[in-house]
């Protein structure tokens, strides 16, 4: 009754409640609690425990056999200390629990003999060995659950024995021991009381998940192994449901604020292409020089169809590499200037830059658009490049151009992003291997549309958001991508080029190994193809970088790869030059690109069969996977030589992966295995938000469901005004900017 009666306390409560208001904490407790990260009651509550030991399963000391090892529930009835010969002191016990008896042995730990004097009733956890033919015990763990001045107390029985016992990450280095923040949550979560849960009761029902205050105290304070499971679910769907819930309103509030630009443009165009006449898309899907795939086609139609529609595109374009995003963001781009709009492609690299730039000018040359200014009504697409590196007169007339809407399409790197880049009307933003940029750099060119001159012109706020594509060959699994990019709609191409052939992967941790890498350079270079060999990861600046590519060139020149021709590829060389060697590269004039790690993201040249990557255990598996991306382009055969040895366990384990599969979705599950999650969340997750419980991995179907949850709830209430108690909890796991974003109302 008096548990119902007293108000149920909300998270932000215990947030506000710090641990020292908790009995037997003092300053110095709290100092190390402090250092763990713990501050509050919430804080407190929040580290879980992450294995139990099982005392219940206490054994009779008759049944144990020599080797068993066991919980055994004993009295004391003998305790001597003395002094062995070496100078350690030696603690001995006679128990005895009623079926057999036993000694029980502790070395160097003199206090035992305080704690369990004769008539101690305890709990000894270890295994059962012999020692000159007698059964014995040594250096157990013990609970006491009788002390020898302790009363014969019915409740002291019932707290201390046949329990489960949580056990904590505690960290000797602040001097607490798990024993001691067992005991401090013991009391927080009688203290606690009842907790408010803001999950509605309809859905709790339906998910069939326990209330938060039983899953915080089954968590804590289990009565069984098995009431332990229950109440991790539900405490794990907290965590992904807070999150979830915050990006679909994060979502909601852009979604808003926002005035779409209803682009000129039918799915259909994607179906049928129409030779020489039809739509700009038609017109250029007709001009390919293949056939789409399947899954190009459904992530062209549905691209379409979401920026013909009323609300702004946000969507994430995933595929693993090679599998043709480029043309799929293209007829996005072609579909928005059909309209009379601009589009905009957004790289991460210069190198990336002038390729896709290239590229582009290649798929779309011959393709015109309406202007009636000139003679015939017509001029042909015009597609501009712009990077930091782009010269001053160059980058003046492309401002002009930009303005005026003359450029088309514009391919650019993070110069976009510059004050004095304007454009006439921004239609859409295509943004080229999104894990490269920050969701800050995705608004600031959403920004450019808003301040076009077209939506200047209409008076103040009167501007568009462009559509927005961003696009990945990061292999996120769904899971993560729900967490990371969950403000995004997914599309996914999960079907590659036909004829293409897995690249075959080769570790060669040895010189003698490599050996066979020089040859297949040589033999496939003879016969007319191209390779890369990348560069060991060097630490320190760029400079350092390249100077090490430079001198590797001139190893491989003099050595390995004598009497080929090398060229050079590295972050520090100026963009013409840059610009030469992956010309010379792409035609064949050099056979052989030496290059860091600037080939990783987009490079295409498909006459590339081998990729030599050097010191490849440096290198995240991402990275590798993404480097051999760089090949196996075509219907040839390729190879992919992974040099030099594995310096530590999850080196080798990231190595032998890539030898095992070409799937990047499958490495990507290896990578998050091998690096923990917490990784992948450090950048979007701060503070209170980390996942404590939640495993992307052994959750899916939690995130699912609280995503479910999330939409529905948000969908029906998009302020939370009827659920005060969820947006408040929200909020707690907010940072200040984002917190005033989503409730702005
Ligand atoms: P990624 O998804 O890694 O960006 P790209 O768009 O660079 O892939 O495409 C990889 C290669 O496959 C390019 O050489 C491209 O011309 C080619 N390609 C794309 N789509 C097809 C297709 N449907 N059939 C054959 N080749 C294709
Ligand atoms: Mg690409």
């Amino acid at each position: 009754m008096t548990a119902a009666s007293a108000p149920a306390r909300s998270l932000r409560q215990l947030v506000e409640i710090p641990v020292t208001r908790l009995r037997g904490l003092g300053e110095r407790k709290a100092k190390a609690l402090g250092e763990l990260g713990i501050e509050s009651i919430f804080d407190l509550l929040t580290t879980f425990p992450f294995r139990y030991i099982d005392r219940s399963r206490r054994a009779d000391l008759a049944d144990l056999a020599v080797g068993d090892e066991a919980v055994v529930l004993a009295t004391v009835r003998e305790t001597r200390a003395r002094r062995a010969r070496n100078g350690r002191t030696l603690v001995e016990l006679a128990v005895h629990d009623g079926t057999a008896g036993v000694k029980v042995v502790f070395f160097n730990q003199p206090w035992r003999a305080r704690q369990l004097p004769s008539g101690t009733e305890a709990l000894f956890f270890g295994r059962l060995d012999t020692f000159r033919g007698r059964r014995q015990m040594t250096n157990p763990l013990v609970d006491v659950v009788i002390g020898a001045d302790d009363v014969d107390d019915e409740e002291v029985r019932r707290r201390r024995t046949l329990r489960i016992v949580p056990v904590y990450r505690a960290s000797g280095k602040v001097g607490l021991s798990s024993w001691e923040i067992g005991g401090f949550l013991e009391e927080a979560i009688r203290r606690a009381g009842v907790l408010e849960d803001p999950l509605p009761d309809a859905w709790r029902r339906e998910l069939g998940l326990i209330a938060r205050t039983k899953a915080m105290r089954d968590i804590h304070v289990p009565g069984s192994i098995r009431e332990t499971v229950p109440a991790r679910r539900r405490l794990a769907f907290d965590e992904l449901f807070r999150l979830q819930l915050a990006l679909v309103l994060r979502r909601h509030a852009l979604e808003a604020d926002a005035r779409a630009i209803r682009h000129q443009v039918s799915p259909r165009e994607v179906v049928e292409p129409a030779a020489g006449g039809g739509t700009l898309v038609q017109r250029f899907l007709a001009g390919l020089p293949y056939r789409l795939t399947e899954a190009q086609r459904k992530a062209m139609a549905a691209i379409l169809a979401e920026m013909a529609g009323p609300l702004p595109m946000h969507r994430l374009l995933q595929g693993d590499v090679g599998s043709g995003k480029t043309v799929v963001a293209l007829a996005a781009l072609l579909a928005a200037v059909q309209g009379g709009h601009q589009g905009a492609l957004m790289v991460p690299t210069e190198v990336l830059a002038e390729q896709h730039s290239l590229a582009v000018a290649a798929l779309v040359g011959g393709l015109s658009v309406p202007d009636p200014a000139r003679l015939g009504g017509s001029r042909p697409l015009s597609v501009a490049l712009l990077t930091n590196r782009t010269g001053v007169a160059e980058r003046a007339r492309l401002r002009t151009d930009l303005e005026s809407g003359d450029i088309d399409v514009v391919v650019g790197t993070h110069a976009l992003l510059t004050d004095d880049v304007r454009f006439h009307s921004l239609g859409i933003v295509v943004i080229d291997e999104q894990h490269r940029f920050g969701v800050e750099q995705r608004a600031q060119l959403r920004d450019k549309g808003r301040e076009s001159v077209v939506a200047r012109a209409e008076g103040p706020g009167a501007g568009a958001d462009p559509d927005l594509l961003v696009m990945t060959a990061t292999p996120i699994p769904r899971t993560a991508a729900m967490v990371l990019f969950g403000d995004l709609d997914m599309v996914v191409l999960d079907e590659l080029p036909p004829g293409r052939r897995p690249v075959e992967t080769v570790w060669a941790p040895t010189p003698d190994a490599e050996a066979e890498a020089w040859w297949r350079v040589r033999t496939e270079v003879a016969e007319g193809r191209r390779a890369f060999v990348v560069c060991p990861l060097v630490e320190g600046s760029e400079r350092v970088q390249a100077r090490s590519a430079t001198e590797e060139l001139e190893r491989l020149a003099e050595g390995p790869l004598e009497g080929l021709a090398l060229g050079l590829l590295h972050g520090q060389m100026p963009a013409a030059d840059k610009e030469r060697a992956m010309a010379r590269f792409r035609d064949g004039t050099t056979g052989v690109l030496v290059a860091t790690t600037v080939v990783e993201v987009g490079v295409d040249v498909p006459e590339a069969t081998v990729m030599v990557v050097e010191d490849a255990g440096r290198f995240g598996i991402a990275q590798l996977h993404q480097l051999r991306g760089r090949v196996g382009r075509s219907d040839r055969a390729s190879w992919c030589y992974l040099l030099g040895p594995a310096e530590t366990p999850e080196a080798s384990s990231r190595l032998a992966a890539m030898v095992q599969t070409t799937d990047g979705f499958e490495l990507a599950e290896v990578d998050l295995e091998l690096r923990g999650e917490g990784t992948i969340l450090g950048a979007r997750q701060k503070g209170r938000s980390d996942l404590k419980l939640a495993s992307l991995r052994r959750d899916a179907d939690l995130l699912e469901a609280a995503r479910r949850v999330a939409e529905s709830v948000a969908g029906q209430d998009p302020g939370l005004a009827a659920h005060p108690a969820l947006a408040d909890e929200i909020r707690l796991f907010l940072d200040p900017e984002e917190e005033a974003f989503l409730f702005k109302s």
